[in-house]
């Protein structure tokens, strides 16, 4: 394995261009269970009923009963692998990363350049007036005591639209129904335009769009390398760290300043 690390930073130091794409995997080990997996989130919740537009628009008070258990595994630290990878970023080795997770915990490590592909959890806009909340500001708000749905202060809707209500806050996640971000689909593309290598981890590589950025960077003849403890099929890694992503990140920075040096 340490070899492969070594020859992982050695394609980092000749490429012209890195960028990580990550996902699930990278925050695990900060103690946020992939909501994919067989006891995670959607194994109880089944998103067609609590993670659309559609759906919240129905029922915002149902859907905050899982966004409330959301709330609470999103309460964590960002992990060494994520610290790994903002120091690659700030020694100039990477140029940024495109993320599946909506943590938020790769900004919280120090990462600058980090295009939210599936949105944020640490805002959240009011659908009937579109004012933004922070997160902190959500956690101080008086609570629906059933569903733990946020109240709060009256909602900027005209009269017309009956005054007098709260706002309704939908975090600033991408549902399932819901397109990309216009801003997110462009940073990303930014970003993997030009890059000759890209960084894998924590994902395998299954959710459509996000899926084609190791295939795009593939295109413009570039390599990827992969950090997952179980395997990627569809990705077909030209080099593969089978492990865990604190282990094989912060081993990969290491080898990479051994380099340089
Ligand atoms: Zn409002």
């Amino acid at each position: 394995m340490k070899e492969r690390i070594k020859q992982a930073a050695e394609w980092i130091m000749s490429a012209r261009k890195t960028i990580a794409f990550t996902g699930a995997g990278v925050s695990t080990e900060s103690g946020i269970p992939d909501f994919r997996s067989a006891s995670g989130l959607w194994s109880r919740y089944d998103p067609a009923e609590y993670a659309t537009l559609g759906a919240f628009q129905a029922n915002p008070e149902k859907v905050w009963r899982m966004l409330a258990e959301m709330e609470q595994v999103m309460d964590v630290q960002p992990n060494i692998g994520h610290q790994a990878l903002a120091r690659l970023e700030r020694q100039g080795a990477l140029s940024g990363i495109v993320t599946q997770n909506i943590d938020g915990l790769h900004q919280a490590a120090g990462s600058a350049t980090v295009v939210e592909f599936h949105g944020s959890s640490r805002t959240f806009t009011c659908l009937p007036c579109g004012r933004c909340f922070p997160r902190d500001a959500v956690r101080g708000m008086t609570r629906k005591s059933d569903s733990q749905m946020p109240m709060p202060g009256d909602c900027g809707r005209g009269p017309r639209d009956g005054g007098g209500f709260p706002c309704v806050l939908k975090p600033d996640v991408v549902f399932f129904d819901e397109a990309i971000p216009p801003d997110a689909l462009a940073g990303a593309a930014k970003l993997v335009r030009d890059a000759d290598l890209v960084l894998v981890a924590g994902t395998s590589c299954e959710v459509f769009p996000a899926s084609e950025i190791p295939w795009q960077v593939r295109r413009q003849g570039g390599r990827v390398i992969e950090i997952n403890l179980e395997p990627a099929e569809s990705l077909k890694a030209e080099l593969v760290l089978r492990g865990s992503f604190t282990e094989m990140a912060s081993g990969l920075h290491q080898a990479w300043e051994a380099l340089k040096s």
